[in-house]
């Protein structure tokens, strides 16, 4: 039977989705491998629960888009991809349950034969990719954790979103909120208190958050306050999509800069957040340091030259607040053109149109 010509590009933005289920582990997982024409796919894999798998599929192949226009934007010659495990309990699984979970998923991973290189994203560490990797699957991290660099190039775009706003070189004072104190807003705390800002932090799990805060000599908010609370800088490192048209009214910042990918619900709210005067930080060009750091790594970068790759995030997020001012556009619609250059100079069909599709 023919299927209809519309079925597979309505299911599937972008070049693959590769669809996994394992019963006899509870493997449900999905990878979305968007664009390769820079390179392998390099993105996470995501593990959580979602509402239903709909959300899943939605979810990953949004992602795989993201870190497309992410390597582009930091002009890394790799694709953009993304997978998730969905997780079928109330609870994440652990020990050898997850072991086998992981291994599964890293055959699945193994037949995409290096298109899909995969990398640490929420609830997933590097020994979960390790795991992955023991079936032949290459993987672009499983010793060291890129999360302390994404924070480093996190920390870089909230100095140079701050300086074009301020016209000032420092943080101090500054009120930094972090939404989701993970692998990498934990590191971000630790860099922004170093530089003198106010750090506020948040997590679904507050434990985890009133100890960092105790830590870094922050202050903890509850994870029901993280949107409306006032702030300079509002730095999203937990989920997808904080910022929609229902929050949207609630945000009590002057600047969006963070690690979490896929931040804004639809693009037509970077034009909103421009119009409340909130600067928005793109989040594919903010949270770039952990590709950058794997990278480095596989080019053996020396320490300094890593520094500086990162640094340079913080070099673009000021180009791109520039450019957008110059050309009362949004900087999302700057850094996205800056990401389709880069695919067109490779020979890429247009990124921007699928994802607006
Ligand atoms: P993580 O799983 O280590 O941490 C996520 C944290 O967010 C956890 O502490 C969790 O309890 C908390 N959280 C979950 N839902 C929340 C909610 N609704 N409100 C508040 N807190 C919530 O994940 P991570 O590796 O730190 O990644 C965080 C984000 O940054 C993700 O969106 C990820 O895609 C993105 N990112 C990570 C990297 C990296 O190097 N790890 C690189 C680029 C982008």
């Amino acid at each position: 039977m023919l299927v209809s010509s519309d079925s597979i590009s309505k299911l599937c933005g972008g070049e693959q989705l590769i669809l996994c289920r394992d019963d006899s582990v509870g493997l449900r997982a999905a990878i979305a491998i968007d664009d390769t024409t820079l390179g392998p796919a390099v993105g996470g894999v995501r593990y959580r629960s979602y509402p239903n798998e709909t959300a899943a599929l939605t979810e990953v192949q949004r992602l795989a888009a993201t870190m497309t226009l992410k390597n582009a934007v930091a002009e890394l010659p790799y694709g953009g991809a993304k997978s998730v495990i969905i997780q079928q309990d109330d609870d994440p699984l652990s020990g050898p349950a997850r072991a086998r979970l992981m291994r599964r998923f890293g055959e699945f991973v193994a037949r995409t034969a290096g298109t899909y290189l995969p990398g640490v994203d929420m609830g997933t560490s590097v020994d979960d990719l390790a795991i992955i990797g023991e079936s032949g699957a290459p993987v672009s991290c499983s010793e060291i954790d890129p999360s302390p660099c994404t924070a480093l190039g996190v920390a870089s775009a909230i100095r140079a979103a701050v300086a074009h706003i301020d016209g000032r070189d420092d943080l101090e004072g500054i009120r930094v909120l972090i939404q989701g104190v993970g692998h990498v807003g934990a590191a971000l705390a630790h860099d922004l208190a170093a530089d003198g800002a106010v750090v506020m932090v948040s997590d679904i799990d507050a434990d985890r958050a009133a100890e960092l805060a105790g830590a870094v000599g922050g202050i903890g908010v509850p994870a029901e306050r993280a949107l409306d609370t006032a702030c300079d800088v509002f730095a999203p490192c937990a989920v997808a999509r904080v910022v929609s048209q229902t929050t949207l009214s609630r945000l009590a910042c002057r600047i969006i800069a963070g690690a979490a990918n896929d931040t804004l619900a639809d693009r037509a709210l970077a034009t909103s957040l421009a119009a409340r005067g909130i600067t928005y930080v793109p989040d594919f060009v903010a949270n770039a340091g952990g590709v950058i750091d794997i990278h480095a790594i596989a080019n053996a970068f020396d320490e300094q030259a890593l520094r500086a790759a990162i640094e340079g995030i913080g070099r673009r997020v000021t180009e791109i607040l520039d450019e957008a001012e110059l050309r009362a556009e949004t900087p999302l619609r700057v850094a996205e053109r800056r990401a389709e250059r880069v695919l067109a100079a490779a020979g890429t069909h247009s990124h921007t149109e699928r994802l607006a599709a």
